[in-house]
């Protein structure tokens, strides 16, 4: 490399001519935040380095799935020992029988699991689920929750709690998203009045425990409760997307979080992605064994996937799962994003610059503000232009957090005390320009 050449700008240049806007995933794009996307050439740990040869701290880990940092030791010889056992057979394996069961034994809410390649998967198939098990068409979303990129949940809130939603994305014409209710999270008062109103035609009410397509925001115990309460009451079912919380969060996922507050809650469906794959493509959807016998082939409910259960996917999941359960695993990780989180508090107020920060287990977020958001409407008021100078002044720094202000951040096991005190060591004089 010479010193004036940009090669992550070369890359982008040339990726937007055979790539719509140069990437496979709108976010990478940089578009929120101005600049070039930095094209990864290889990661290892708690870093990965871009095409220009320049290390970077990464706090996005594949967007959750990296929590033991990139290339960990065993995760790597699970994945290179299945590769010489061959890619796919689209015929079963044991090892989606040892996956489902080590899901299954760290999850106690869920009784069954089916195997999917991704989180925009799995949601849309808990969803079919839930209506073929209930009979029922209407779901239930929040504003500010993503579930993947299926067409009924590319929606926002209708005009009022008697209609439903408006898509959010060309394409989706407004007869998919007739049946979903979009409504504001942590909104008690509102969750009532469309349980009074649609209570008995919801098949399932989904929700983001920790949404972190909002950056970092906590349903609070309160509503939490009341969501577990009305689906009861009207026979709705309760979806828990944990593709980003599960196994992220702590060991038993967010549900377990939700289940020291409020004892004996458990949600009837759980989504899991990300971390359940350790950065191979691999989700999954499971809950009451009276719901999941509804799957085909042993129900009428139709769902398929040429590449689920995916050897390779598998044995990395497996690794993964294996490495996370390990005692004290979470505790560390835990303590280690609190470290940060005060960290970058404490370099915000020495520079009288508002700011909060919340986190759980290895997942993170902070926001220009005094206080924590509670909703959408409150994150996206947010200043775009203080944000993108906070995320240029760390990216420039060699920090990488999500370049956008609505993405949580992300802890990995590989992480180290130096790391954070680096990235605080950046935030400090980054504070300063804002
Ligand atoms: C990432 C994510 C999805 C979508 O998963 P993909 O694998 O990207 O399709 C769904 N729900 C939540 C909460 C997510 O964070």
């Amino acid at each position: 490399m010479t010193p004036d050449t940009d090669y992550n700008l070369q890359l982008f240049q040339r990726a937007q001519k055979v790539i719509p806007g140069g990437v496979n995933s709108p976010v990478r794009a940089f578009k929120a935040v101005g600049g070039t996307p930095r094209f990864v050439s290889r990661a290892q740990g708690a870093y990965f380095w871009d095409a220009n040869g320049k290390r970077h701290i990464d706090y996005i880990g594949s967007w959750g799935p990296m929590i033991l940092g990139h290339g960990h030791h065993s995760v790597v010889e699970a994945v290179q020992k299945a590769i010489l056992e061959g890619f796919s057979f689209g015929a079963p394996t044991e090892r989606e029988v040892e996956l489902a069961e080590e899901i299954l034994s760290l999850v106690p809410s869920m009784d069954m699991v089916r195997l999917v390649s991704s989180g925009t998967e799995a949601g849309m198939s808990a969803i079919r689920l839930a209506r073929g098990a209930t009979g029922r068409s209407k779901i239930l979303k929040f504003e500010g929750c993503y579930h993947g990129h299926a067409d009924a949940l590319l929606v926002k809130a209708g005009s009022g709690l008697a209609t439903f939603g408006n898509p959010t994305s060309a394409g989706v014409p407004a007869e998919v998203v007739q049946h979903t209710l979009v409504l504001e999270y942590n909104n008690i008062e509102q969750l009532e009045e469309a349980f009074v109103l649609h209570g008995k035609e919801l098949a399932c009410l989904m929700i983001e425990p920790i949404a972190g397509n909002m950056n970092f925001v906590r349903a609070s115990v309160p509503f939490m409760q009341r969501c577990r309460e009305l689906c009861t009451q009207y026979g709705a079912l309760f979806i828990f997307d944990e593709v980003m919380t599960g196994f992220r969060v702590a060991l038993g996922s967010a549900q377990a979080v939700y289940a020291k507050a409020i004892p004996g809650f458990e949600p009837d469906i759980t989504v899991m992605g990300k971390v359940i794959g350790g950065g191979m493509p691999l989700a999954a959807f499971g809950g009451k064994r009276a719901v999941m016998v509804q799957l085909a082939p042993l129900g009428p409910v139709y769902q398929a996937g040429t590449l689920s259960g995916n050897p390779v996917a598998t044995a990395c999941g497996l690794a993964t799962l294996r490495e996370i359960r390990k005692p004290g695993f979470y505790e560390a990780l835990g303590a280690k994003t609190q470290k940060l989180m005060a960290g970058l508090k404490g370099a915000a107020d020495l520079a009288g610059v508002p700011f909060s920060v919340d986190s759980e287990g290895g997942m993170f977020g902070f926001f220009l503000f005094d206080a924590l958001p509670q909703n959408y409407a409150t994150v996206m008021t947010t200043d775009n232009t203080r944000f993108n100078t906070l995320f240029h002044g760390m990216l420039d720094r060699g920090v990488y957090f999500a370049p956008a202000l609505y993405e949580a951040g992300f802890m990995s096991a590989a992480h180290t005390d130096a790391d954070i005190a680096e990235t605080v060591a950046a935030a400090t004089e980054v504070f300063k320009l804002l």
